[in-house]
């Protein structure tokens, strides 16, 4: 087959340990994962549904990268969260193949153009402009599941300039990692490839053109980068 304009490259994500990579499908998200955050946003937890948002797949920003400062915001936050990759797929799961089809997992920046986002809610408008612009998710490299898995006491972690401005721990999701992957497969045919942003805890705020970030998932995967 010819195209009329170059295929896109395939975005990708390091695995720990292998040299094959993990290519990335689409980009899911959760909102309002964790009530403490959702208490800072002014808003409530609505624990009977969740709140879902895409980005496309090439706004994940890999193996280090730096991430240029977007245009069109002066309010880029940070939004530490686990991120799971899904190496099986389909529609209306049950639990046990939600779990079944997740290959491994990830810490990944939800960055956020905190500015249109208050814009868009007032205005009841989608979210797009405020999550799914380009380099709008940092990920780290992946730990295959089996190897090390999070637990309830894992803790999710985020430094800039080396204080600390997130923490907290998987027990504090509303909706756990199966319940999201069951929630998503009766709204979405899941694929191998896809990503979902598990939510974040609480301490989102505000990232500025030379900072560096450390976002740790405790024990399983580590991302440093630096806004530029
Ligand atoms: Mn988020």
């Amino acid at each position: 087959m010819r195209y009329v304009i170059d295929l896109p490259a395939t975005p990708s994500l390091p695995i720990i340990g292998r040299d094959e990579r993990f290519p990335v499908r689409r980009v899911f998200c959760i909102g309002r994962n964790y009530a403490e955050h959702a208490r800072e946003m002014g808003a409530t937890v609505d624990a009977s549904m969740p709140m879902f948002f895409c980005k496309p797949a090439d706004a994940v920003v890999t193996d280090g990268a730096d991430v240029p400062y977007p245009q069109a915001t002066s309010d880029l936050h940070h939004e530490v969260e686990m991120v799971v990759a899904l190496k099986a797929g389909g529609h209306d799961l049950d639990a046990n193949q939600a779990a079944a089809a997740i290959f491994g997992y990830g810490v990944g920046l939800d960055l956020t153009r905190r500015d249109l986002q208050a814009i868009a809610k007032a205005k009841s408008h989608p979210w797009d402009v405020a999550k799914a612009f380009d380099h709008s998710a940092p990920v780290s490299a992946l730990r295959a599941a089996g190897e090390v898995s999070p637990s309830a006491d894992t803790t999710i972690s985020l430094h800039v300039n080396d204080t600390l401005r997130q923490q907290g721990r998987l027990s504090d999701m509303v909706h756990s990692v199966v319940d999201i992957i069951v929630t998503l497969s009766t709204l979405f045919e899941l694929k191998p490839g896809d990503l979902i942003f598990t939510g974040t805890p609480a301490g989102v705020a505000a990232l500025q053109r030379g900072d560096r970030f450390h976002a740790e998932l405790e024990g399983i995967a580590v991302l440093d980068g630096r806004i530029v």
